[in-house]
């Protein structure tokens, strides 16, 4: 989709390109590059759509599909079919990092749920090592340098607070700060809010932050205010993912900006799922002016039709080159690549 991608008029792409960016919020499942999906199922002998192109409209969501969290969740299905298999995943997860990297991105975290990639019998483990093995690599690649990447485990809500216990006991296991190169920087949940408020995933959330994780919590994305204060209060997490509904909170706000809690702003995806207006200022900059740190992040490069450039270019038609380049500045220090152990 050239067209969806080109920067909004008058900016300097080039000095845009040129930032340091920090990506703090993006899913696996949904940036796997469409070409990747159709090779890995061209291979596997699986016919979705008869062209890529066809199979395009499959993975990126159309504008009349617009406005639901749910028609937005339905574009996971399809490259699940194919990140089952230990190589398949370490594949994919290369060809994310190195559009990344092409975007100007330098400190990457990636988020999967490791659950939903055990269907044809990798364990918990190898589903959290086949991501971590494709992570390495790519460091080496690119230089330490100039890359640095970890993972963010998520528990998917739907499957309630036992799952969740269990993957974080998995995902500390494989924590950063016992590996040399890299490994799981954070905990995350993720998926529809309804019915799974953020008090359910208590215990699983102290076992992520005795294990030395940083937390994170998909919340106000299509529910109020009152799950951003329980993700807060109840789960103490160090930044809460969309938190759309905040900004009808002042309260909320203010607390989010007194304790440093980072919201990772996706904006296209905001849009896409309903969680924002398209007509109205998008939350980031309610944030922003009242001292809550942000993050630019894409959310899903291949599901929402975006890239890292095309979301910072969005935020600089705003407010300038040189303010989306603090942002992405100011949002390193709230990677959980740079915490300390236990911090
Ligand atoms: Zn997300």
């Amino acid at each position: 989709m050239p067209h969806a991608l080109a920067l909004p008029l008058g900016l300097d792409s080039e000095q845009l390109a040129a930032i340091e960016k920090t990506e703090l919020h993006q899913h696996v499942d949904g940036s796997i590059p469409v070409r990747t999906v159709w090779e890995l199922m061209r291979r596997h002998g699986l016919a979705p759509a008869s062209t890529e192109a066809e199979l395009e409209k499959l993975l990126v969501l159309q504008p009349e599909e617009e406005g639901t969290l749910l028609s937005y969740l339905d574009k996971f299905h399809y490259p699940l079919w194919v990140t089952q298999f230990f190589e398949n995943i370490e594949r994919v997860v290369r060809d994310i990092v190195d559009d990344a990297v092409a975007q100007g991105v330098r400190t990457l975290e990636l988020r999967y749920s490791p659950v939903i990639h055990t269907y044809a019998g990798l364990t918990l483990r190898q589903s959290i090592v086949a991501v971590l093995s494709a992570m390495r690599e790519r460091i080496r690649t690119h230089g330490p340098d100039r890359l640095r990447c970890g993972l963010v485990v998520i528990a998917m809500r739907q499957q309630g607070p036992h799952i969740a216990k269990i993957l974080a006991r998995q995902a500390i296991s494989e924590a950063h700060h016992l590996h040399r190169v890299c490994g799981v920087v954070g905990f995350d949940i993720a998926g529809a809010e309804r019915g799974t408020p953020p008090r359910l995933f208590r215990d699983a959330f102290e076992i992520a932050s005795k294990g030395g994780l940083g937390r994170t919590a998909h919340a106000g994305e299509d529910e109020g205010a009152a799950c951003i204060w329980e993700a807060v209060d109840v789960l103490g997490v160090n930044r809460i993912g969309h938190a759309c509904s905040a900004v009808h909170d002042r309260e909320l706000i203010r607390r989010l900006a007194r304790d440093n809690i980072l919201v990772e702003c996706c904006l296209t995806s905001n849009w896409q799922t309903g969680a924002a207006r398209r007509e109205e200022r998008h939350p980031l900059y309610t944030f922003l002016e009242a001292g809550v740190p942000v993050a630019i992040c894409t959310d899903n490069v291949t599901v929402s039709g975006t890239t890292q450039l095309r979301e910072s270019a969005l935020v600089a038609a705003e407010l300038g080159v040189e303010a989306v380049a603090e942002i992405h500045q100011k949002a390193r220090r709230h990677s959980f690549l740079a915490s300390e152990p236990g911090g």
